[in-house]
């Protein structure tokens, strides 16, 4: 019942690596990471493993908390000036002098792998095609295609309203015809919305939802991150006052996602394959891998 991001994640990784050495592909990605988030330090860290264990070249750009949203904004230029850069990725969150904005519409809408840009994001909005899609929401759409959950006319709560999760996954789930619901933290009666959900995908970063909350087999996606009172990385489902352990929720639900090891690592996968876009269709790509 398990709908494995892990193992998924690895199989495309894999095929990405084959495909890299086979048509000697030369990718670049360049992160721009400012400050010292300890957090933010990881993923960059983790992003750059993964892209050179595939053979795309990486970058990090690393900044000092203080630098200026002019120093900044020189160094995205010269980035998008680049031909041998590919892809760019500021990573978030910024230090709250800089004006967040600014710098996402800094970025070359044709190397704006993360999908922040206003051409990128408008593109989305009126379902004409981005240079790159979102990826932790691309990433969650090729999970559910590979374990073939059906979601045309499926109704889809979407619980978080966030510019990298919610609205955007809100958006590619219209464009294949689900009936999309939005809540968050000023919704009413989350309870009864979430109930008539078939797929609820979860992006909040707290434990905002009961297993009895969701409707029995229903699909449950769990993108949030935070940690329990004993360090552990959990999701947003507070699986542990309606069950005694996990094999029960998995008879509970008709699919679900892990934490950790469900939208996590399709994130990184929907992100390197990304930075592949003008060689492979990732439609293509993708499909091949679920023939196999
Ligand atoms: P975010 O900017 O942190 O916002 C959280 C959203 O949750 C907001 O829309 C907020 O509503 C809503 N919310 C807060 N409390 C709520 C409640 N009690 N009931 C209903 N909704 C509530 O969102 P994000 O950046 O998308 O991140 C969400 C979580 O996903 C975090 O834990 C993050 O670490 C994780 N994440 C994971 C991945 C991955 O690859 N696994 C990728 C991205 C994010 P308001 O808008 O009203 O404040």
């Amino acid at each position: 019942m398990i709908l494995d991001g892990k193992a998924l994640s690895k199989k495309i990784l894999e095929k990405i690596k084959i495909y890299i050495e086979k048509n000697n592909i030369k990718r670049h990605l360049a992160v721009v990471l400012v400050g010292n988030d300890t957090a933010s330090k990881i993923y960059v860290k983790n992003k750059k493993k993964t892209a050179e264990m595939l053979g795309i070249k990486s970058t990090v750009i690393e900044l000092p908390e203080n630098t200026e949203e002019k120093i900044l904004l020189e160094t995205i230029n010269k980035l998008n000036q680049d031909d041998d850069i590919t892809g760019i990725l500021v990573q978030m969150p910024l230090p709250p002098h800089i004006n967040k904005e600014k710098i996402v519409c800094a970025i070359d809408p044709k190397k704006d792998v993360d999908c922040f840009t206003p051409e990128n994001v408008g593109k989305l909005a009126i379902g004409a095609e981005p240079y790159f899609y979102p990826v932790t929401p691309q990433g969650i759409l090729i999970l559910l295609d590979y374990y073939k959950v059906p979601i045309e006319g499926k109704h889809v709560v979407i619980i978080g309203r966030s510019n990298i999760v919610g609205k955007p996954m809100a958006q590619m789930m219209l464009k294949r015809n689900a009936t999309v619901t939005i809540c968050h933290s000023k919704t009413k009666n989350l309870e009864n919305i979430i109930k008539t959900a078939d797929i609820v995908i979860s992006a909040v970063g707290k434990k905002v939802v009961r297993c009895k909350m969701v409707k029995y087999k229903s699909v449950f996606v769990d993108v949030g991150i935070s940690r329990d009172t004993n360090g552990k990385l959990t999701g947003d489902l507070n699986w542990e006052s309606d069950f005694n352990n996990f094999d029960e929720v998995l008879s509970y639900f008709e699919r679900i996602t892990p934490v950790p090891g469900g939208v996590g690592p399709m994130t990184i996968a929907s992100l390197m394959l990304n930075t592949l876009v003008e060689h492979v269709s990732i439609l293509s790509l993708c499909t091949e891998l679920f023939l196999e």
